[in-house]
């Protein structure tokens, strides 16, 4: 059994309502949720004008390796309508998968820990509610995020709530 964590973010659509189906799916597909994050509210990263997002992240645990698990969340987000047109532009509802219990995978379909982890505000936030003390790429969770400067991400909900 594997725990994994989960990005999720979205700004198109009902964004609430797109991020709740996921543990529901997941769920559905024999995915334990652990926990839940609160929900936040985040300025979009990576210079794409675009409406703010929601996001948050979830622990689970699973037994399917980590290629049949990207399958799951990306047909998840095909069934929210995701599209991919402009690289960080908007979408209905992204699933990243953040970390795999203590894996490193490197194809060309899948990079964890994943490549911008340390570097997001709006990953760091959630994930460090979760579990502060986890280590990633040498240093915890809650260091990584102590030490970027703001990013304009505002915890919006609880995790009991969205
Ligand atoms: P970013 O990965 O920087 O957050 P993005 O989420 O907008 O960007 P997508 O368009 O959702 O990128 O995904 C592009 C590809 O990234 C996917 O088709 C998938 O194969 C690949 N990928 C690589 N590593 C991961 C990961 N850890 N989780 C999810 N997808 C990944
Ligand atoms: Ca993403
Ligand atoms: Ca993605």
């Amino acid at each position: 059994m594997s725990r994994v964590y989960l990005g999720l973010g979205s700004n198109l659509g009902d964004s609430r309502a797109l991020l709740r189906l996921v543990p529901q799916q997941l769920t559905a597909a024999g995915v334990e949720i652990i926990a839940a994050s609160s929900l936040y509210r985040s300025e979009p990263w990576g210079g794409v004008p675009q409406p703010p997002f929601l996001n948050a992240v979830l622990a689970v645990e699973t037994e399917m390796p980590p290629h049949t698990l990207l399958d799951l969340c990306q047909g998840i987000e095909l069934a929210a309508g995701r599209e991919r047109k402009v690289h960080w532009g908007a979408r209905t509802l992204d699933i990243d998968i953040l970390l795999f219990g203590e894996e490193q995978i490197d194809d060309e379909r899948l990079q964890v820990p994943h490549p911008y982890l340390t570097q997001r505000e709006f990953v760091l936030a959630p994930l460090a509610e979760l579990s502060p003390q986890l280590s990633v790429k040498g240093k915890t969770v809650a260091t990584w995020l102590s030490e970027l400067p703001p990013q304009g991400v505002q915890r919006i909900e609880n995790s009991k709530t969205w």
